[in-house]
């Protein structure tokens, strides 16, 4: 029986993952990967390569996936599950964890640098700054919950850097919903494709989040922030 590893690949640049996820994809037998991976880190393994990015139009592709894992275990010694940014942000590496571990599997999970955080650094926006009014933390959310439904007005904090991931095909809907608890004049910043370089970094007041995203015709993957620290992006080193 074979071992799964729940990896993370990191938020874009191929060089942002870590050293443990990386000696485990050199030794794999297979792979199986997402939309949001880095391809490069693809290229010349030895493992066969499995696809499982939400077009392939599975009706239910988490339990396809999940199938898979246990599946390919049985047949390989090392399992590997590449997942963009971290596995446990957003990712459902827990749900895959589970799954493998209650069907008697042993399983890994290799934390990964997640775009929650690492996007808006490529950006020059660092989610926590002393040198601005918002400094007591920052909220990483999804703008779109389990059942594609926008997110719930509680869930967005009036103080703080805001992340929201996951926001581009209800911009319209996210702008309103943030609008009821921040300020119009807030500043904000979307970053598509970050830490690649593809990467192309917007920013405006949050009143015209929606108008902005339209206008430069952005597309996922993109992380918007909301919050002060968007500003210190004048003064910070950034990709792009
Ligand atoms: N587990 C991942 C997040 C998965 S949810 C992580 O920790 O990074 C997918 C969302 O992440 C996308 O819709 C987008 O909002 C964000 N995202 C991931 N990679 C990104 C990138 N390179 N640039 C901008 N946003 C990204």
């Amino acid at each position: 029986m074979g071992k799964v590893y729940i990896i993370g690949a990191g938020p874009g640049d191929p060089e942002l993952i870590t050293v443990k996820a990386y000696n485990i994809l050199k030794k794999a037998d297979v792979v199986i990967y997402d939309r949001l991976i880095p391809k490069s880190l693809l290229k010349d393994l030895k493992a066969e390569l499995i696809y499982v990015g939400k077009e392939i139009g599975e009706a239910n592709i988490q339990e396809h996936i999940n199938r898979l894992l246990v599946e390919k275990a049985k047949v390989y010694d090392i399992v590997v599950r590449l997942k963009g940014g971290d596995p446990y942000v957003f990712g459902r590496g827990e749900e895959e964890c589970i799954y493998v571990l209650s069907n008697g599997i042993e399983c890994e999970v290799v934390p990964g640098i997640t775009s929650a955080i690492a996007v808006p650094a490529y950006a020059g926006i660092p989610v926590t700054s002393r040198l601005t009014s918002s400094s007591s933390g920052f909220t990483v959310i999804t703008a779109t919950r389990a059942e594609g439904k926008i997110i719930d007005v509680d869930y967005i904090p009036k103080k703080g850097t805001l992340v929201v991931l996951m926001g581009i095909h209800v911009i319209k809907e996210l702008e309103s919903v943030l609008l009821k608890v921040r300020e119009r004049e807030e500043p904000v910043a979307i970053i598509e494709n970050g830490t690649t370089e593809r990467q192309r970094v917007f920013v405006g007041k949050l009143e015209d989040l929606a108008k902005i995203v339209e206008e430069n015709n952005v597309k996922s993957p993109a992380i918007i922030v909301v919050g002060e620290t968007v500003k210190l992006r004048d003064k910070l080193w950034k990709l792009t």
